[in-house]
């Protein structure tokens, strides 16, 4: 199946080409089309499945880059994924120059990432660990945030996450849209799907 049967703009359907995506994976296939509808998404995806172009690209057709508010805010489970997220979708991004994304993890430090923020960000990849104190210290406010994407739920939830993933629930809008990726489906992620998720979609692949 390729890009082109997608509502995506020129830019971007350019920007694939020029990456040579020349066809969906599974994954993006399967959710792609749902994702651009704004519904909920819980997909079994490993690394390598294509996951991340799909929540990449499911996140800048929606941005209105007029707006400073964030809109899109992406949680990773470590620093280096963060970093592997943020560099996917700047290279999908590439053809909107006036983008503003950043990343915020922990073991980076702290005072700039305030600075950072102060200047407005469209999209927030980040660890909960560093977003929560963000969330805490009041320099990141989700009220106007639209996209909440969880990249490797398990392992988040294995790394004692639960508590930061509830507060990052509560101070987002109920309105938002969610997608969750996960390489299992542990009764945990079962249980907070069924608290924070609207009729979302299930993969599995
Ligand atoms: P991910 O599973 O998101 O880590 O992606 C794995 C790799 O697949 C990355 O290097 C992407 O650049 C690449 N990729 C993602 N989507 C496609 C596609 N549709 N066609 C070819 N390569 C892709």
């Amino acid at each position: 199946l390729k890009f082109s049967t997608l509502p995506l703009a020129s830019e971007l359907l350019d920007n694939i080409d020029s990456l040579g995506y020349e066809k969906m994976t599974p994954i993006q296939a399967q959710s792609l089309p749902s994702i651009l509808e704004g519904k909920d998404l819980i997909a079994q995806a490993m690394t390598g499945s294509g996951k991340t172009a799909a929540f990449g690209l499911g996140i800048l057709a929606g941005l209105d880059l007029q707006k400073s508010d964030v809109q899109a805010l992406i949680l990773c489970p470590t620093r280096e994924l963060a970093d592997q997220v943020s560099k996917a979708i700047r290279q999908l991004a590439r053809m909107m120059p006036n983008i503003k994304l950043l990343t915020l993890c922990g073991g980076a430090l702290y005072k700039p990432q305030v600075k950072s923020l102060s200047y407005g960000a469209h999209i927030v990849v980040g660890t909960p660990g560093r977003i929560n104190k963000h969330l805490r210290k009041e320099n990141l406010d989700l009220a106007n945030l639209s996209i909440l994407v969880l990249d490797e739920a398990d392992r988040m939830l294995e790394m004692g996450f639960q508590e930061e993933l509830d507060a990052v629930f509560d101070a987002a809008p109920k309105s938002r849209q969610t997608l969750l990726f996960s390489a299992t489906y542990p009764k945990r992620i079962e249980s907070i799907s069924q608290k924070i998720m609207n009729d979302p979609l299930m993969i599995q692949l």
